[in-house]
């Protein structure tokens, strides 16, 4: 995910991406719709400090999670997914629910029920309350059971699962004139933002008239791609064709 765009020339951009990846470019075109999905965060105060090191949204490899303790919280499909796929290779693994009833497909829950019955994985009702550990490593949760009592369960990792939101991100903080704070706004020209070499074509644009349409973006993608190449070769003709008539185009796609 894009998280920071810096203008360090005229034009030109240096783009930083939240896993450090980082791009020198003379033009940045903005397609980021209504924004990224991004995990809900479960209501646990002092979760943060155990972010990416012991509290994982999302699960990249699954051999990080080989021989650990882990405690799964959720009900949907992600939750009963991951619950399934870890329970081989876990040391001891918990799945944590607050009510029996699952939003899971019901083939997924049988089979967790059944390897609660083989004894092979745990099945609590309750929420997490608070986490205990130190330096981000977790060592145990604190569950609150619907009766109101407590009880711990001890652990290495935290997966919550409790579904995506839609947000706008970063988006808003990278100096373009905004529109009621989530449209960047852009001219009908070559739907340029109000800083020269940055652009804004689809969902994420607004000006007079703009309809939230695939059709819309590929216009003010085209448009926009006709003064991003005079940014990017200063000086050079842009020869303009149609598909249908250019052999060389057709070529680059793969036609011809
Ligand atoms: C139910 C429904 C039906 C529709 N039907 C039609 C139809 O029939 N015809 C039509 O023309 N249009 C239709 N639309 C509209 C169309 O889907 C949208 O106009 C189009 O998807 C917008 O494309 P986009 O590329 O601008 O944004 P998106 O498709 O939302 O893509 C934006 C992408 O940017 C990513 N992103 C966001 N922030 C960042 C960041 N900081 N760094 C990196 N990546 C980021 C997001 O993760 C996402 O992948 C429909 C829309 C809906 C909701």
């Amino acid at each position: 995910m894009v998280e920071t765009i810096e203008k360090i020339g005229d034009p030109l951009f240096r783009v930083k991406t939240d896993r450090g990846k980082v791009f020198e470019v003379k033009v940045v075109v903005v397609a980021a719709g209504g924004g990224s999905f991004q995990p809900k965060r479960p209501p646990i105060p002092g979760i943060e400090p155990y972010e990416n090191t012991s509290v994982f949204y999302s699960i990249r490899q699954l051999e990080t999670f080989r021989g650990k303790r882990l405690l799964i919280v959720g009900g949907g499909d992600s939750a009963l997914d991951w619950t399934l796929n870890l329970a081989p290779l876990a040391k001891h693994l918990t799945l944590l629910h607050r009510r029996s009833e699952f939003r899971a497909a019901p083939d997924s829950v049988n089979k967790m029920m059944a390897l609660v019955g083989e004894g092979k994985i745990d099945f609590v009702l309750g929420q997490v309350s608070a986490l205990q550990g130190e330096g981000g490593r977790i060592a145990k949760a604190i569950v609150k059971r619907n009766d109101g009592s407590t009880f711990e369960i001890a652990c290495d990792a935290l997966l919550p699962f409790f579904g995506l939101t839609m947000k706008l991100g970063p988006v808003a903080s990278w100096g373009m004139e905004m529109k009621g704070g989530e449209y960047i706004v852009v001219d009908t020209a070559a739907f340029e933002s109000s800083i020269p070499g940055i652009f804004a074509i689809g969902d994420i644009n607004w000006y007079p008239g703009k309809l939230k349409l695939i059709l819309s973006g590929f216009h003010e993608g085209a448009l926009m791609a006709q003064k991003a190449y005079h940014y990017v070769y200063p000086g050079k003709r842009l020869v303009f064709q149609y598909t249908t008539s250019s052999t060389r185009l057709q070529k680059k796609l793969g036609v011809a």
